[in-house]
């Protein structure tokens, strides 16, 4: 190579090496460091009270150069979401790097969009009438927003259902329907023609009268009653014949009669005015002899009630008939826990007494008296109806049970015979067929006869023993 061609190398590499400065010189000018992050600017939405979850936001500077080194830069955040708020909320996050800083805002939009719940309360036992008014069973509404909204539901019944609805705040709607359970559980009500206790002389017809039956949903239902229940026109007894009537819904109601089938009962006959018939419960006793004579005395006839509460002084039972006057049977006990505990204990102290009187006198007793009267209210306590039952049955099998319209008060208050006296004479005049009670076991009352006696004839009055004629004095029966 000679010298020239030497400087022209020289030259060229200069001329090269100038422009490659300069190229690179110029690439420098415009590529200053910028700087990057890993998303854009945003808006997001997110609900009422849900969690927000933090970007990962990171940023890099380089230069413009494609073969710049990236270079991790820190982000510093400005701003909070607050998802308990509604409304608007702008994260701002910066880096910066040489001098320069950049910037990106997510917006991140807090927003109710969630209806509020309704919650119906349902009792499974719950259920309206057919013909009755839906009671309500209660509901609730909670609002993610609002909170408690209760008061906001509006209910509107419709056909056989409620509608609950509710809004919130924000306007966003909820609506439920309750179906109504509807379910008749109340059976028919039979009424009975005529009386619910049919006496009926044995032999006779008895011509059932029927009975008639309404619903509260289904109205007259008196088709569909039934009668069950046998009675025997030939026997003495006490028979239930069991009505019933059933609804649509299956509801079964149920009424009962009774229909006594009895003896043919001695017609009683008025013995006519200023009669009287004195009674003595609970003997004999160690009084009952002492009476007995001053009956003879005076040559009048009354009634004893027996009973075997004193067994010593049972012959004077046999006394008693012998002398003409009429034994009657009050109970073998006297035990009103063990008489009054069912029928079945009543009949068989009744029969007790009954044989010991058979024994006595050779004839059976057909004219009773319940202790205590049949209008007591202290059998309720051992046997509720027991006296309606002991009643019917008694009738049925042809006895007479009968009380008194005029009380010495010797069983109570009275412990005197001049009391005794006095009670008696008043109640005999008050009344123109009495029928006296006494105790034959009071000497206080057995000693106040012969004054009534004296008293009593007098003035006019008969005094008679009880037949099965005697009009049977009947107080009201209260159990
Ligand atoms: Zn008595």
């Amino acid at each position: 190579m000679n010298k020239k061609q030497k400087r022209t190398i020289i030259v060229l590499s200069s001329v090269l090496l100038f422009v490659v400065c300069m190229l690179i010189i110029a690439l420098s000018r415009g590529s200053k460091y910028v700087i990057d992050f890993n998303t854009k600017s945003v808006t997001r939405t997110i609900e009422y009270g849900d969690t927000f979850l933090e970007p990962n936001i990171t940023a890099v500077a380089h230069r413009r150069l494609f073969f710049s080194k990236k270079i991790k830069l820190k982000v510093t955040k400005e701003g909070n979401v607050d998802t308990g708020t509604i409304g608007k909320n702008k994260l701002k996050y910066y880096a910066t790097y040489k001098g320069v800083t950049s910037c990106i805002t997510i917006t991140v939009n807090v927003t109710d969009t969630t209806p509020p719940v309704i919650n119906l309360v349902s009792n499974p036992d719950s259920f309206t009438s057919p013909i009755g008014e839906y009671v309500e069973e209660g509901y609730s509404a909670v609002d993610n927003h609002d909170g408690d909204i209760t008061a906001n539901v509006v209910r509107t019944p419709g056909d056989g259902i409620i509608t609950y609805s509710a809004e919130d705040s924000f306007g966003n709607k909820a609506s439920v329907v309750r179906k109504i359970v509807y379910k008749d559980v109340v059976p028919p009500t039979i009424t009975l023609t005529g009386d619910t206790t049919i006496p009926v002389e044995i032999g006779s017809e008895f011509t059932d009268p029927g009975a008639t039956a309404n619903d509260d949903v289904d109205g007259d239902v008196t088709k569909t009653v039934t009668i069950d229940g046998d009675y025997d026109i030939n026997t003495p007894g006490v028979y239930t014949l069991t009505y019933s009537a059933k609804d649509k819904s299956g509801n079964v109601g149920t009424a009962q009669r009774i229909v006594l089938v009895h003896k043919k009962q001695v017609a009683s006959v008025n013995p006519g005015d200023h009669v009287v018939y004195l009674t003595f419960d609970d003997g004999p006793y160690k009084y009952t002899q002492q009476l007995l004579d001053l009956l003879d005395k005076y040559n009048v006839k009354v009634t004893f009630f027996v009973t075997n509460q004193y067994p010593d002084y049972q012959n004077l039972i046999a006394e008693e008939a012998k002398r003409g006057h009429t034994v009657a049977v009050h109970t073998y006990s006297h035990n009103y826990a063990y008489i009054y505990s069912s029928v079945d204990a009543y009949m068989a102290d009744l029969n007790q007494m009954s044989d010991i009187v058979l024994a006595q006198t050779g004839k059976r007793p057909s004219i009773v008296r319940f202790p205590g009267g049949s209008s007591n209210t202290v059998s309720a306590k051992y046997c509720s109806g027991i006296m309606t039952a002991l009643a019917n049955t008694l009738t049925a099998n042809g006895y007479y049970y009968c009380d008194w319209n005029v009380s010495s008060g010797d069983a109570g208050g009275t412990i005197s015979t001049e009391q005794v006296v006095a009670n008696v004479t008043s109640g005999i005049a008050g009344h123109d067929v009495s029928i006296v009670l006494q105790h034959d076991i009071k000497d206080f009352s057995v000693n106040a006869v012969e004054q009534i006696l004296q008293w009593g004839l007098t003035n006019g009055y008969t005094f008679l023993p009880m037949s099965e004629s005697t009009p049977m004095e009947h107080q009201h029966i209260n159990n």
